[in-house]
């Protein structure tokens, strides 16, 4: 599979490349070259498949160039032990759980895979690799456990101090081994601008080889389209079109939901959620992209002013509005109604749910108020709700369950080193590894 830039169609590069750059040279985003489709016998016998067998078929499909059908199979048992189930909540609606990975988030569909695909290349080159990761908490924690262990590769996460919740941090600071966290005086905007100019400095680049997990990287999209086809196996069985709403911040998981549309999944409708940073409704109301500076909600995760994949998901309707506006409705919320949805998911549904997943589970409804038509609505829950313990028990008002994994990391001792938001101190602490 050749990737070309968004910006320059003719700048195609091989998969290898595409994962390790990150980023094409003209700062656009790699897409696949083009998208080729799972066969029908698979799409109807899919609810006989596994997870695992599911994203062996969609990851053969796409990359077959690349990899061999045993190295695919390597891959995928070596990323994923856990699953996507989806849960019934009402009738007619479904929450896909997104959160049973290590780090208790969608984000390590993402991670793990590309943590995988990574060392696969690295083994056969035979360079080490050291990431570089700015995080506001979920993703790094992610790729802390993505890439915990595996050989040959180094993590550096650099994360804003005071800013993330006590489990996320402890979630990136707990590791220890092959993986670093530098606690930075300073925001998350800090962090990444550190690793930004990081990857700008040429003496770092030819001491180091270095590598970004952010998530524009199209190793983490590939493997986001799984738990779309994964939650069709589950509920094909009952004969209706399929909704699917997504909770979203920089837009990766529904575009990797787009990919899976545009591999052959039957969706009838993308319900688009998000807080009150609705730079995509916006877009979708009026045809005009007029991002704005982020502002600070609940659902802190999705809290992005100018979503970094935003020129992918209009690229998968060939950039034109109105097609993407027929497939995608676009919703946004504020706080107090998404405490209130998670109220109501508590005292109606008996479920307890993070205000990510409350925000998807509003815009499910919205659409489902204005659509005619009958379907199974399935909203995605992108992390387990214990990961933001204070706000939920807050919310609703009692204490919820915590899972045992959570609860011995809170009492591991945290081991990060401070640094300020200086360049030149952050390049002097990479420089005395060597
Ligand atoms: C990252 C994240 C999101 C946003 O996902 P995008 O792919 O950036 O749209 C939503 N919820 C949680 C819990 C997250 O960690």
């Amino acid at each position: 599979m050749q990737f070309y830039s968004t910006k320059t169609a003719s700048h195609k590069v091989n998969l290898e490349e595409a994962i390790f750059r990150s980023l094409p040279p003209d700062n656009g985003l790699y897409m696949p070259e083009h998208i080729p489709t799972l066969s029908p016998d698979f799409l109807s016998d899919i609810h006989n498949k596994s997870f695992q067998e599911i994203a062996i078929e969609i990851t053969h499909t796409l990359l077959s160039d690349d990899l061999s059908r045993e190295e695919v199979e390597h891959i995928i048992g070596l990323a994923y032990d856990f699953d996507a189930p989806a849960k019934q909540i009402t009738e007619d609606t479904y929450v896909l759980e997104l959160f049973h990975g290590p780090s208790m988030a969608f984000k390590d569909f993402g991670a793990r895979f590309m943590a995988a695909l990574m060392s696969h290349f690295l083994a056969r080159s035979e360079k080490d690799l050291k990431i570089l990761v700015a995080t506001s908490g979920d993703t790094g924690g992610a790729v802390a456990q993505g890439f915990f262990d595996v050989p040959g590769i180094s993590v550096t996460i650099l994360y804003p101090s005071g800013k993330v919740s006590d489990i996320q941090e402890k979630q990136l600071t707990t590791l220890g081994r092959n993986v670093r966290a530098l606690e930075v005086e300073g925001t998350f905007d800090d962090c990444q601008k550190l690793v930004k100019d990081a990857f700008l400095d040429t003496e770092l680049n030819t001491k180091f080889n270095l590598a970004s997990a952010n998530s524009i990287n199209i190793a983490r999209l590939i493997p986001q389209s799984f738990y779309y086809f994964a939650a069709y196996a589950q509920l094909k069985q009952m004969g209706k079109p399929i909704v699917f709403s997504v909770p979203s911040g920089n837009f990766g998981n529904l575009s990797a939901g787009l990919l899976a549309f545009r591999m052959g999944l039957p969706v009838a409708h993308f319900v688009a959620s998000t807080n009150i940073n609705n730079s995509v409704p916006r877009y979708l109301e009026s045809g005009v992209y007029n991002p704005l500076p982020s502002v600070e909600t609940i659902s802190n995760a999705m809290d992005v002013g100018n979503p970094s994949n935003f020129v992918r998901l209009i690229r998968f309707f060939g950039d034109d509005h109105l097609s993407t506006k027929e497939k995608i409705s676009g919703y946004y919320f504020n706080d107090v109604e998404t405490s209130e949805a998670m109220r109501i998911l508590d005292q109606k549904a008996n479920y307890v749910a993070c205000p990510h997943t409350a925000v998807a589970y509003l815009g499910l409804e919205t659409y489902r108020k204005e659509s005619e038509s009958e379907f199974i609505g399935v909203f995605l829950s992108t992390a387990h709700p214990a990961k933001f313990i204070d706000l939920v028990e807050k919310t609703l008002g009692k204490p919820i369950d915590v899972p045992e994994r959570l609860k011995n990391l809170l009492s591991l001792p945290k081991r990060s080193t401070k640094i300020t938001s200086d360049f030149s101190q952050f390049k002097t602490l990479l420089i005395s590894e060597l």
